[in-house]
């Protein structure tokens, strides 16, 4: 199933995710509407800076696609609420998930900013998701500033409270995204007051990103992998980078790897850990070949007793 084909409003993928797999995102929010306007950002600088929950999009309109997306024979291993927002803006979250639930035993991420946690409906409907991947880029109230551009009535105290609260309240996995920019959140002492919230509010995971693609102001600078490297060290012990840095591949090396994909699936159609193992690559180089091989149309990926398989065209 192509997605390409604007067939669908609120879904786009699957796409291959460092995180979660093979994910079919779900949008609930119009473009950039968002309670934080981040220095990184990959929407773009303008957009709806709010913090009104309300029904951006018709629930029901979502989880018929959905519906249209599994009847099409599709797959993924989460079907991921994210998207061009912040998702818990929408009223019915909670009702969407369930939804989705009633549909299909695919289970439901959720990536939010973790910044509306502090009301305790928000909280209620965002355990209704399998996993929850919040975001923390910074551990004091300057820095919050400077980094996330919250909408003015925003506290930071209440934001880290609400998160301290969900993870009293969800049983599931909470995945702590931390996102550094180079010169901003990357002093000892924002490296100490993050370390000291995260032990507070004791995430599953954290993991640690950075401005590999382009942001919202083109001056916000990545940090490069080692430096990362020895601040998830500082943070926590098992903190992981996840930031897809750039492959030091030239574009020839780059094409032969993908040469060698095709020349294997056109033997026999592989799922990701076959591929990965027969041609002794990381699962996230092989995503990122498997997604540009996607995008030129030269493989696709069958579902075969629940697994994925990606096959030449
Ligand atoms: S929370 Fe996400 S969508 Fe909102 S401004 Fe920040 S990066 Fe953009």
């Amino acid at each position: 199933m192509n997605l390409q084909d604007n067939k669908y409003r609120f879904l786009f993928g699957p796409v291959p995710s460092r995180r979660l797999g093979l994910s079919l995102g779900v949008d609930l929010v119009p473009f950039k509407t968002c309670t934080q306007n981040c220095l990184y950002c990959q929407l773009g600088r303008d957009g709806n800076l709010v913090l009104e929950r309300k029904v951006y999009v018709p629930p029901q309109d979502v989880l018929n696609e959905i519906k249209q997306w599994l009847t099409d024979g599709a797959a993924a291993d989460y079907i991921t609420i994210s998207g061009s927002g912040e998702p818990s803006l929408h009223s019915q979250l909670g009702r969407i998930i369930n939804g989705i639930h009633s549909l299909t035993k695919i289970p439901v991420a959720l990536i939010t900013n973790g910044s509306l946690f502090w009301i305790p409906e928000v909280r209620k409907e965002c355990s209704e998701a399998d996993v929850v991947l919040p975001s923390l880029d910074s551990g004091d109230p300057k820095t919050f500033e400077e980094i996330n551009h919250p909408h003015p009535d925003l506290d930071f105290s209440k934001f880290v409270d609400g998160l301290c609260q969900f993870r009293n309240e969800y049983k599931g996995p909470i995945w702590l995204e931390v996102f550094f920019c180079e010169g901003i959140n990357t002093s000892t002492d924002s490296i100490l007051n993050l370390k000291r919230l995260i032990e507070k509010i004791q995430p599953d995971r954290v993991q640690l990103n950075t401005a590999v693609r382009p942001t919202a102001h083109p001056d916000v600078r990545p940090v490069d992998k080692d430096k990362l490297q020895s601040i998830a060290v500082q943070l926590r012990p098992d903190a992981e980078v996840i930031a897809d840095f750039p492959s030091k591949q030239t574009p020839e090396v780059s094409a032969a790897s993908e040469q060698k994909i095709l020349d294997t699936l056109k033997r026999r159609p592989c799922g990701l850990e076959e591929l990965c193992i027969s041609l002794q690559i990381s699962p996230n180089l092989a995503a990122k070949h498997l997604q540009h091989l996607q995008e030129k149309g030269q493989i696709r990926i069958e579902n075969r007793k629940g697994k994925n398989f990606y096959c030449t065209l």
